[in-house]
């Protein structure tokens, strides 16, 4: 008898009523569970975007800027997708509306589309669905999680709606949808509405979708005669009401679901063998978080704008998150702190004030504005034993620092500040200068993942446990190569190069509880049951500070 090959299976995630109620989390977390019950799992985001990628987009704006093995810069999702699954995302996982229509325009002029007219549908949806297909095969994956970005009221959502109506036209026992929504509880009246939810389950009737689950979000459960009116007015079978409340940490989601077995349900849904998950490692990842043993306080040094936490806290998510799992590895619990380095522009005594915290990073970033606040926060914490974690600009800054303040180069900086500067410790790449000069700024930075020697004894070494190391990137200057001598036999050690490019990928002070600098983005590595390296020696060194 043939055999017939499993048919790949997709679930889509879409919000309703308004956005930023966790549809990442969701698939996320959907990815989680079906992964820890021995599924082959992947995600795509889908962003409406007519952008090619994030990566011209403000931070403050789009939040994160996270970056895929491939070097492909994505939406901050793509970030929840790794740590949730552990799964590498790459160009594949993450699909624009600006990556469709340029193929097709691209196509047409090739004379690939053999002289037919070109249509918005059904080419628009047939190629959304090509791509979609294609992060399933590149992955060889068994279930794909696509998440598209809004909500589904919006305009420009309704191409990426057709194309999974198309889908799960041809297929239907291949495809489901799961509708996340928000049940808000108006404080005059003190009670969960469902009609928003309901409203939302028509719109995505109207675009000839019919929810198969929602994940019913709000500050409380969703409780039982709310259940039967979700089911009743949506059209979706009372358990495939999920309640999602609200919840400490994200990481907690995975088991708000499971308690409706909504592992087992997705997959009696897609036609799919029954099995159940195994979530014990994130058990012991949750009671860490609940029952921490101390308290660790770490300051984010950097150039902040008067948006509120919020808008900070999604533009540097990957970071506070690689903190966090850190920190719970150390069995403490993280305090975070960000400080806007502009203050201690303006009242250079200021720095004095980082001395409250165990540790100090300075994390990516771009342009001038605070960076001479960096470099005094940078010069206090090294003459003050404060362990220090420098990311990308922070380990280009604490560079530009020692050669200052250690090697007395006064003028020494990076060119990205200061294009004519003397003593150029950060410089550019010829084929970089090119990109800028013809302002080709769009995907043309240092990105992805590259490998890196760490050198025997050193700091990064011990903390990696191996000598090649591979690490994403996201930058477009670079450690100059002439000043590698001098600060390493100063003290600030080359530990770490590129051996392909002769690049300086990691800096480490001796004599120093802990100073390391990485031109790369750990952060995008670190996953919440496996704390990365850095991030935990940079913890435990906080916290011998704290105790000392
Ligand atoms: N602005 C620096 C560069 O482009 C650092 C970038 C970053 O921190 N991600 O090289």
């Amino acid at each position: 008898m043939e055999i017939k090959k499993k048919q790949p299976k997709f679930i889509f995630v879409v919000g309703g009523v308004m956005s930023s109620v966790g549809k990442g989390v969701t698939a996320a977390s959907i990815s989680a569970i079906l992964k820890s019950s021995g599924h082959n799992v992947t995600n795509v985001k889908c962003d409406m975007y007519i952008n090619i990628d994030a990566g011209t987009i403000r931070p403050t704006e789009h939040g994160e800027v996270f970056v895929g093995e491939d070097g492909i810069e994505a939406d901050q999702d793509l970030g929840n997708y790794e740590r949730f699954s552990g799964n590498k995302m790459s160009s594949v996982n993450y699909i624009t509306t600006g990556q469709v229509y340029l193929e097709i325009i691209t196509k047409e002029r090739n004379l690939e589309y053999g002289g037919e007219d070109v249509e918005v549908v059904p080419d628009v949806p047939n190629e959304i669905i090509r791509r979609i297909k294609l992060a399933q095969q590149e992955h060889d994956a068994e279930v794909t999680v696509v998440e598209f970005g809004g909500t589904i009221g919006e305009y420009q959502v309704l191409l990426f709606l057709e194309a999974a109506r198309m889908m799960k036209l041809k297929d239907p026992d291949d495809v489901a949808f799961v509708l996340v929504s928000y049940l808000p509880i108006p404080s005059h009246i003190g009670e969960m509405k469902t009609k928003p939810t309901q409203h939302a389950a028509r719109t995505l009737n109207s675009a000839g979708i019919n929810a198969d689950f929602i994940i019913a979000r709000g500050v409380q459960e969703l409780d039982k005669p709310r259940r039967e009116k979700l089911a009743t007015f949506c059209g979706v079978k009372k358990d495939h009401c999920i309640s999602a409340p609200d919840v400490s940490s994200i990481y907690k989601v995975p088991f708000n679901f499971e308690k409706e077995e909504l592992g087992k349900k997705l997959l009696r849904t897609l036609h799919m063998e029954e099995k159940d998950s195994d979530l014990s490692k994130w058990n012991e990842l949750v009671e860490k978080i609940d029952h921490p043993k101390k308290e660790v306080k770490i300051a984010v040094v950097g150039k902040y704008f008067g948006t509120g936490n919020y808008t900070l806290s999604d533009s540097y998510i990957s970071v506070i998150e690689a903190i966090k799992h850190a920190a719970w590895y150390n069995d403490a619990k993280p305090v975070l702190e960000w400080v806007d380095s502009e203050a201690f522009e303006k009242d250079p005594k200021k720095v004095e004030e980082l001395a409250q915290f165990d540790g100090v990073i300075v994390p990516g970033g771009f342009g001038t504005r605070g960076v001479e606040g960096i470099i005094n926060a940078i010069q206090y914490v090294r003459e003050n034993n404060i362990p220090y974690l420098g990311i990308c600009y922070g380990m280009q800054l604490a560079s530009v620092e020692f050669v200052r303040n250690v090697l007395g180069k006064k003028e020494a900086h990076t060119v990205e500040v200061d294009k004519d500067v003397k003593e150029a410790v950060i410089h550019i790449n010829p084929n970089q200068a090119d990109n800028v000069k013809e302002h080709k700024y769009g995907g043309t930075m240092r990105l992805g993942a590259y490998d890196c020697e760490l050198t025997a004894g050193s700091k990064a070494r011990k903390a990696y446990g191996k000598d090649i190391i591979s690490e994403r990137h996201r930058h477009r200057y670079e450690f100059n190569n002439d000043y590698r001598e001098m600060i390493d036999k100063a003290g600030l050690k080359i530990v770490g190069v590129n051996k392909k490019s002769d690049l300086v990928e990691v800096v480490e002070l001796e004599n120093h509880p802990f100073f390391i600098g990485v031109q790369y983005h750990p952060e995008f590595r670190s996953r919440p049951i496996e704390a990365h390296p850095l991030f935990r020696e940079f913890v435990c060194a906080s916290l011998a500070r704290k105790k000392s």
